[in-house]
Formats: structure tokens, C-alpha cells, sequence
């Protein structure tokens, strides 16, 4: 007989999630000196790996999977950082500070980090688990849907206009696809951006052979076992070889919630990431906080910035040197040869401005609130980025009309 003190292996920091905040957080933990024991737990089979390439450069057959790790196989050997590879954490136990996970064992922590990313939302409408019906989160994903592109499907509908089904949009129609891309909202980007923004993406994939639709509901997915096409609410009917759903992410903090961590949209945490549970931090796309950069409302933050900060804040916190979190928020996206910067959160603007004339693929999009810069989309403009994100940061005025004026560069803005 086996007792639970045989099945439990004690860490001082157990990190659920190996993605990119899960990663950078063990990497800052070596890095700031840190040498206890850490064990990082991960549902996918993969050691840790970049994810914004698979709806592009991995989708697109730029690069290979394996120039996406983030560090090399021996990297995590040499800083003794235990991987739990295809291992699901599903129960947390803070009294007793231990987590149950999906093949039995139990482990111990002194400190939890719990950066799990979400899953992919599905759609809930008939025929919604039909194969070829796909997400993209994972490397998973991704081989299944490029095996079915390499097996003749060519006729393919994105369901969702947010980054990753415009990206993915992008990259098929170079691959020879027929796309047609669905949005429900009357614009694409428009939980993101400002509505210059989506109107310049809605045209660039127009022009680039995309069928975009916009305003127009998902009624169901047609097939018997296999997708073979797509029914919209006013009866039309669009063929499929299949279906791609970008339709946001569900953050995967059941288990902490479960334990009785405060949230809902995510598990919230205060100014250092920390959870309301003892010892329990939360970073990366399921952490949910109230960011200095968007007037101190929760949110989360999807972005590899966020959860790499994220991470290394919760790393100096564990070893002692608490800061709280203040990075400064910023994107980037690339669809066909443009590559859009994003610096600082557009959530809540009262105004934007254009500067450039977006026929030229070479303009930005300024936000403001009260007369504050607060957030800059800048497409095919290292320029207004660089400049524009020093703006944010310095907490900049601006005046609206010489915002427009291109002659004058951003970086004026701070001596006006
Ligand atoms: C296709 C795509 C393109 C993107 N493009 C960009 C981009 O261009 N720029 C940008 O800034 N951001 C981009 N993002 C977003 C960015 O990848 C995420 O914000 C980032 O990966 C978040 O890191 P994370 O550590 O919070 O979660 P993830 O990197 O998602 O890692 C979470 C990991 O935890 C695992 N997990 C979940 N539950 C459990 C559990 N119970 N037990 C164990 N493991 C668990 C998951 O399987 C996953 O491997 C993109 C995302 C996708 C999917």
C-alpha cells in the first residue's frame, strides 16, 4: 500500500502552466539567484514555446516548431527546474498548501504561480464538435489543421475577428484558401481597437481575396461527422472544408476558484499578482488586475508582455524584493506584409485620431482620454510607436489637431 506522503513531492515553487509566464517565471526565479526546488507543471506534451507564431510564421510554414522553445531542452536541466509535461493541476488544497494533479500524485509548494493561460471558447450551436472544427491555441491545433490544409482543404471559414482569426485569415489566403471570415460585432478588432483601425483591416483582407463579413450571426455548423459548412441566421449557407473558431478564451482557473479564490473573469489578484488565497499568485492571460495603464480598472491582458512581466514581478516577490506590477502594456500583430505596434490600453478612449493616411499601409491611431494620450495602434510605423509609447509612459497632453499633423512628430507632443 502507498501512503500520501509517498505520492507527494515537495517544491518551493510549484508553477502550474508552461507557457510563456509560466516559463519566464521559473527563468527570473534562476536569474535572481533563486535556489530552492521548482517543479512546473503543463498540460500540453510540449516543453515551453512561443505561442503568437502559430497563427503566423508556425501556420504559414515560416518556422519550424522547433525554433519555437523558448529555451532549449538542456536549458531547464541545467537550472533544475522540474518538468511535469502532459500533467493537468486539478485541485488545490491552500490550507494544506498542495495540488492534486490529473495522473494522481499530489505535490506540496511554499509559493503557487499559477499561469494556465485559458482555453479556446467554442461555439455552443449545433454541429460546434464536428471534426475539422478547430481552434488555435495550441501546437495540437495547429498540426491538425495544417494535416487537413495538406490533405486538400481549401475552402476554410474563421469564425471570429479578433487577432487570431485575422491572422490566421491572413495566413491561409497566402496559402492558396478560400476565406471567408465572420464577425458578429459590425466591426472586426472591436473589443481591441477603434473603429479606423477595423475599418483598415476589413479592407486590407477584402483587397487580399477575404470574403469578411461583418454583423452576421453563426447559426450552425453542417456535417454529418465531418464539417462541411456553416449556416448563418438569415439562412445562408457557406461551405467548409473547415472551420476555424477565434472566438476569445475561457481563463483556465476553475481549480482556484474552486478553492475559493476571489474572481470570475479570471482569478483576481492585487498589485504584486497575488492571488486571495495564501502563497497563490496568478499571472499571464488568467490574471485578472486593476492596471495603473487603464485608470486602475480590472482587467486581464492577453500578450506575451503581460504574463512575461507578470512573471518576473512574482519571481522578485518570491525571493524577497516585492515591486508592484507596472509594466507598461504593448502588442504587436502581423497580417499579410503589415505589422501593427500597439503601446498602452484603448479601453475607455473618448477620442482617437488618425495620423498618416491609411491608404499609404503607413499610419497610426492615437487614443486619448481627457485630453491624455493613453494608447497608440501604430501599422507599419516604428516611428510613431517608439515615440508614441514614450508619450503614454510620461503620462502626455496632447493637442488632438497637431496629434494629426504629421510633420510634427510625436515626441514634440512632450515639449507643446
Ligand atoms: C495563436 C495566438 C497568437 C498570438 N499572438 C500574439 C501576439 O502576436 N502578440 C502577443 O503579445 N500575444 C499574442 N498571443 C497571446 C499570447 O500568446 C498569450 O497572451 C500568452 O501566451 C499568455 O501566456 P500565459 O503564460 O498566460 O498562458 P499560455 O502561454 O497560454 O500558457 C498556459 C499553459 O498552461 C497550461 N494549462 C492550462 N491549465 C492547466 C492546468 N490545470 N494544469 C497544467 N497546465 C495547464 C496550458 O495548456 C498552457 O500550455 C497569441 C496567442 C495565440 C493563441
Amino acid at each position: 500500500m502507498t501512503t500520501e506522503a509517498e505520492t507527494t513531492e515537495r517544491y518551493d515553487v510549484v508553477i502550474v502552466g508552461a507557457g510563456h509566464g509560466g516559463a519566464q517565471c521559473a527563468i527570473a526565479l534562476r536569474q535572481h539567484g533563486f535556489a530552492g526546488l521548482i517543479a512546473m507543471i503543463g498540460r500540453e506534451p510540449e516543453l515551453p514555446y512561443e505561442r503568437p507564431p502559430l497563427s503566423k510564421e508556425y501556420l504559414a510554414r515560416e518556422k519550424s516548431f522547433d525554433r519555437l522553445y523558448i529555451r532549449p531542452a538542456g536549458f531547464w536541466k541545467d537550472k533544475a527546474v522540474t518538468m511535469e509535461l502532459g500533467v493537468a493541476a486539478m485541485a488545490v488544497d491552500p490550507a494544506a498548501r498542495r495540488l492534486s494533479l490529473s495522473d494522481g500524485r499530489n505535490v506540496t509548494y511554499n509559493n503557487l504561480v499559477w499561469a494556465t493561460g485559458g482555453e479556446p471558447r467554442r461555439l455552443t450551436c449545433a454541429g460546434a464538435t464536428l471534426a475539422g472544427v478547430h481552434a488555435v491555441r495550441t501546437r495540437a491545433d495547429c498540426d491538425q489543421l495544417m494535416k487537413e490544409i495538406d490533405d486538400g482543404a481549401r475552402t476554410i471559414v474563421v469564425i471570429g475577428g479578433g487577432y487570431i482569426g485575422l491572422e490566421a485569415a491572413a495566413v491561409l489566403t497566402k496559402l492558396g484558401c478560400r476565406v471567408t471570415l465572420l464577425e458578429a460585432l459590425p466591426r472586426v478588432l472591436a473589443r481591441v481597437a477603434g473603429p479606423e483601425l477595423s475599418s483598415f483591416y476589413e479592407r486590407e483582407h477584402r483587397e487580399h481575396g477575404v470574403d469578411l463579413r461583418t454583423g452576421v450571426a453563426v447559426d450552425c455548423l453542417l456535417g454529418s461527422d465531418r464539417v462541411d459548412g456553416v449556416r448563418l441566421a438569415d439562412g445562408t449557407v457557406l461551405p467548409a472544408d473547415a472551420v476555424i473558431v477565434g472566438i476569445g478564451i475561457t481563463p483556465a482557473v476553475e481549480p482556484l476558484l474552486a478553492a475559493g479564490a476571489a474572481g470570475g473573469n479570471g482569478v483576481d489578484v492585487d498589485a504584486h499578482c497575488r492571488t486571495s488565497l495564501p502563497h497563490i499568485y496568478a499571472i499571464g492571460d488568467c490574471a485578472a488586475f486593476a492596471s495603473i495603464h487603464s485608470g486602475g480598472v480590472r482587467m486581464r491582458i492577453e500578450s506575451v508582455q503581460n504574463a512575461m512581466d507578470q512573471a518576473t514581478c512574482v519571481a522578485r516577490g518570491i525571493i524577497g524584493d516585492a515591486r508592484p506590477y507596472v509594466a507598461f502594456p504593448w502588442f504587436w500583430s502581423n497580417q499579410y506584409d503589415l505589422k501593427l505596434q500597439t503601446a498602452g490600453v484603448s479601453a475607455g478612449f473618448d477620442q482617437s485620431v488618425i495620423r498618416g493616411d491609411p491608404a499609404t499601409r503607413s499610419f497610426s491611431v492615437a487614443y486619448m482620454n481627457e485630453g491624455r494620450l493613453i494608447a497608440i495602434d501604430a501599422v507599419n510605423n516604428v516611428k510613431d510607436y517608439v515615440q508614441g509609447r514614450k508619450l503614454i509612459e510620461a503620462g502626455a497632453h496632447a493637442n488632438p489637431i497637431i496629434l494629426a499633423d504629421t510633420s510634427v512628430p510625436l515626441k514634440q507632443h512632450l515639449l507643446i
